[in-house]
């Protein structure tokens, strides 16, 4: 697809309603916010940042050791970084992917496939357990060809996870759109075991509510600004410190992923990278008709700029993607959310996706920072002799692969040495990004290679080449 807005008037009209705020919370049930953190308190584990992976170490510390204090500190609220703003794919994969995890560790992916497979049911059952009502469905991911060149592209896909033991089932242009009915496709792969759908901001709120029947404490608006040392003693624990109070802990999980926190290391790894959302109003029976869309997959074009969208519980077609964006000095701000020209594009290219949809009207519109590292997946990081931790850097994928990033991240600080913290992927930092204005440049650059891959039947230039000589790259 390309980048013009091919139909104007049809894309003006569709988002004339939509509100600039995230589906997922525009809600009145959504939770009250817990009061801010005042005064000094004490806790054996603190954790830094209430999105997915603050509330997986909640709650995996809590159940493993229900003795143990532990307290999270979010500088907003509980989900307001990407958790609660995402297309709420949970994929399998902890390596976005299986041809990324063979890229960079292929020694590794028989045992990463099986981590991510036993994440991925562990999860699924907490939410099952827990009566987490976040809209659960099995319902797996289609991937679909959209120009000619990404056919063999999908052919190759379906080989090689079937040589890794995944299900499959690769389908030609008829099958594909008998399943759903857009005259774009050419070709399917569906993938129905790797990728359950969920409701990401009704996941946060219900991780919320077990982290507290587990005896958890949360404070919300409360930023930290600083993470110390309490005393010069190596064994002195850290002060973890918010405007108007602290919580002194032992051990500490930093879990702030694509926003600066408190800590600056990271964000040499892990940069954020803005991605935008649209959502319709609930589709009417003749519109759902018209579609098909009976298996409720989560699909995905193959294209290095791509699509992905889903429908919701109530029958509303969620649409992400394409277009990321990076903004110098990696700055993060509400106002980012928001891109005029990124959600006219995402509408034109909804429309030619599905023609018979013209008058449909997109209700919300919104973006959030995706925090990608050089290799797409988590690295962890030690530091305060190895008494704090953090870990960040999913990428576009992070609803399932972040609870393996806080499990790990508890192995890390709590020194368990596990089958987890002796891979390689956790043991190694991808390499860093430049610093500025390098880093700009460097993104820019391969922005404009990847859009030139697409228009150039997928060839990768020199530019793109040269990276991924180095092992690094650059998605959402
Ligand atoms: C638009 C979009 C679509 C996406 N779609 C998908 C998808 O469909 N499937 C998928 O797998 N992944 C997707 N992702 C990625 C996925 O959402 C993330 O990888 C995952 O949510 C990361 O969780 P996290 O807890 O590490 O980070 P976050 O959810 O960003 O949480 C970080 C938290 O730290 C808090 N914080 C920051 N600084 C401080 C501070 N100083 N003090 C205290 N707290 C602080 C923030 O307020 C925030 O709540 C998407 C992301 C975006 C933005």
């Amino acid at each position: 697809m390309n980048n013009d807005h091919g139909n104007r008037p049809l894309v003006e009209r569709s988002l004339e309603d939509a509100r600039p705020t995230i589906l997922w919370t525009d809600r009145p049930d959504r939770p009250t916010p817990s009061d801010p953190l005042v005064g000094a308190r004490r806790s054996d584990l603190a954790i830094v940042g209430a999105g997915f992976t603050g509330l997986w170490a909640a709650v995996l510390a809590a159940e493993a050791e229900p003795g143990r204090s532990v307290t999270v500190v979010e500088a907003e609220t509980v989900g307001f970084g990407a958790s609660a703003r995402n297309g709420g794919f949970v994929s399998a994969s902890l390596t976005h992917g299986l041809a990324n995890g063979l890229r960079h560790w292929p020694d590794e992916i028989e045992q990463l496939e099986r981590l991510g497979r036993q994440n991925l049911a562990e999860l699924c059952e907490t939410i099952e357990r827990h009566e987490i009502s976040c809209g659960l469905e099995r319902s797996g991911d289609l991937d679909v060809a959209t120009a000619e060149w990404q056919v063999p592209e999908l052919a190759a896909a379906a080989a090689r996870r079937e040589a890794h033991g995944h299900r499959v089932q690769l389908l030609d242009q008829s099958q594909v759109r008998s399943r759903i009915a857009s005259p774009t496709y050419l070709a399917g792969l569906f993938n129905p075991d790797t990728v359950v759908m969920v409701d990401p901001a009704r996941l946060c709120w219900g991780l919320l509510r077990v982290a507290e029947s587990l005896g958890v404490t949360i404070y919300e608006r409360s930023p930290v600004q600083h993470i110390k040392a309490a005393g010069r003693d190596p064994g002195s624990p850290l002060i973890v410190a918010t405007p108007n109070g602290s919580v002194t802990a032992d051990r500490v999980v930093v879990a702030t992923n694509a926003y600066r926190g408190p800590v600056r290391t990271p964000t040499r790894f892990v940069i954020p990278v803005y991605d935008h959302v649209l959502a319709t109003e609930p589709l009417s029976d003749q519109q759902m008709v018209s579609i098909g869309w009976e298996g409720r997959e989560g699909v995905s074009d193959v294209a290095n700029q791509f699509h992905y969208y889903r429908l919701t519980v109530d029958n509303r077609i969620l649409w992400g993607g394409y277009d990321a964006s990076y903004h110098f000095g990696g700055r993060v701000d509400p106002r980012l959310d928001q891109s005029d020209d990124t959600h006219e594009l995402l509408a034109d290219h909804f429309f030619t996706t599905f023609p018979q949809l013209e008058g449909v009207r997109f209700t919300h519109r919104w973006g959030g920072p995706i925090g990608t590292s050089t290799k797409f997946s988590a690295t962890w990081g030690l530091s305060k002799r190895g008494r704090m931790v953090t870990v960040g850097g999913y990428t576009g994928l992070g609803v399932g692969a972040s609870r393996f990033g806080a499990q790990t991240a508890l192995d890390l600080v709590d020194r368990i040495s596990t089958e987890r913290t002796e891979l390689q992927m956790v043991r190694q930092r991808p390499l860093p990004f430049p610093p500025e204005p390098v880093r700009w440049a460097g993104v820019a650059l391969t922005r404009r290679a990847i859009q030139r891959a697409d228009d150039n039947e997928g060839r990768r230039g020199l530019w793109l080449r040269f990276l991924d000589r180095l092992g690094v790259g650059f998605d959402s």
